[in-house]
């Protein structure tokens, strides 16, 4: 196996986050001599966190500039470290930081990138890589002959490396970053009670278009679905999904489920989670949804309709009853707990 470079960012904290230690484990299962290149704003702590990694260099870029995602600083890091390493394959996480800067990097280095690599392996001695296209539904390995050779790799697809730490000697490569022209003044995000998209959640809880439906009694309960929904998030964590058909009624302003963005759309034209299980609730799992689900190991739905999609086969076990009535009561067995 060809000599490997490893980039990997630490966070706001200056840890090393899941997905770096995950694609450390990528790294060393593929084999090969594994070079470590890490940016952050420290990097001696983080580089002790792997020392017993095995890791044969272990290469830094620290400073105050680098503490920050920022492309032009971040791109620049990266360049460095690809240049000291001098390997052809290049691994990282993809996360957000990484995917937008590596792509700049690929170009300037005459390399080449893939994203969304869900697994490596050797294959004749040469890398290949796998990815999944057209929304999941054709599983590709592919090698390239083109070097250097970036690879993104799908968080959740191996375990985190949590192997010993130690002291470990970071050989430190200057870059010329130039003063930055843009300042990361601050960060807005949701509180955490109103953050609903959890991907490392156990659970997968899917709302669909049912919710907003006339029931049985002839009267929509809006309301009420809102209540049971955002009570089981917040006693299980659970990460919330939704259909298209539920999301697009609250993107056009309907008083629906105001928590609810396109943002939480699984499916063809959403988002493709890894949970290892999944609760879909009053969504029929028409296959533009379930091909959302591609990952999620384990499917359980709860519909009225005896002969909706999640029944034909797309389910593990399909619950043909009121969802209303069963979060109620799951609800209630949780409050006990
Ligand atoms: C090009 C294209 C791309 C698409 N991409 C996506 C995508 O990414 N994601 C996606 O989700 N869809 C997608 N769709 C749409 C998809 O085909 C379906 O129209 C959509 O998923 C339906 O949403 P739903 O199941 O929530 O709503 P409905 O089809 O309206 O189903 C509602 C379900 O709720 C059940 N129900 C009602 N009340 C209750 C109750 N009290 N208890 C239990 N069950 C109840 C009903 O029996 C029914 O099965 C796409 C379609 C196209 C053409």
């Amino acid at each position: 196996m060809e000599p490997i470079l490893l980039l990997m960012h630490t966070g706001a904290d200056g840890t090393l986050g899941k997905a770096a230690l995950e694609s450390l484990s990528a790294a060393l299962a593929l084999g090969g001599q594994v070079t470590v290149g890490l940016v952050g704003g420290q990097v001696q702590a983080a580089a002790g966190r792997i020392a017993g990694a095995g890791a044969v260099r272990m290469l830094g870029v620290a400073g105050a500039e680098f503490a920050e995602p920022r492309y032009a600083t971040d791109a620049a890091a990266a360049e460095a470290l690809c240049r000291a390493a001098g390997a052809g394959l290049v691994l990282a996480a993809g996360t957000s930081r990484w995917a937008r800067a590596l792509p700049g990097v690929a170009y300037r280095l005459n390399g080449r990138i893939d994203t969304h690599a869900t697994a490596l392996e050797e294959t004749n001695s040469v890398p290949a890589v796998t990815r999944w296209y057209y929304r999941q539904r054709i599983e590709a390995v592919l090698t390239r002959s083109q070097r250097p050779w970036f690879v993104l790799l799908d968080p959740r697809c191996w375990p985190a490396w949590s192997g010993p730490g130690g002291t470990a000697t970071v050989e430190l490569v200057d870059v010329a970053a130039g003063a930055p022209r843009t300042r990361v003044t601050g960060i807005r995000a949701p509180q955490t009670d109103q953050q609903t998209i959890r991907p490392d959640a156990k659970l997968l809880f899917v709302a669909g278009a049912g919710w907003t439906k006339k029931q049985a009694d002839g009267a929509v309960h809006g309301v009420e679905a809102a209540s049971l929904i955002l009570d089981f998030l917040g006693k299980t964590q659970a990460s919330l999904g939704g259909s298209k058909s539920l999301v697009d009624l609250s993107g056009e302003g309907q008083a629906v489920l105001p928590f609810m963005t396109h943002m939480n759309q699984v499916g063809q034209t959403g988002s493709t989670p890894r949970h290892p299980k999944g609760l879909s609730t009053c969504c029929h799992g028409e296959e533009p949804h379930v091909v959302g689900w591609r990952f999620v190991m384990e499917r359980r739905a709860i519909n009225l309709d005896a002969n909706c999609v999640w029944a034909r086969g797309k389910a593990d076990v399909v619950y043909v009853s009121d969802a209303f009535e069963v979060m109620r009561k799951l609800n209630e067995i949780l409050r006990g707990r």
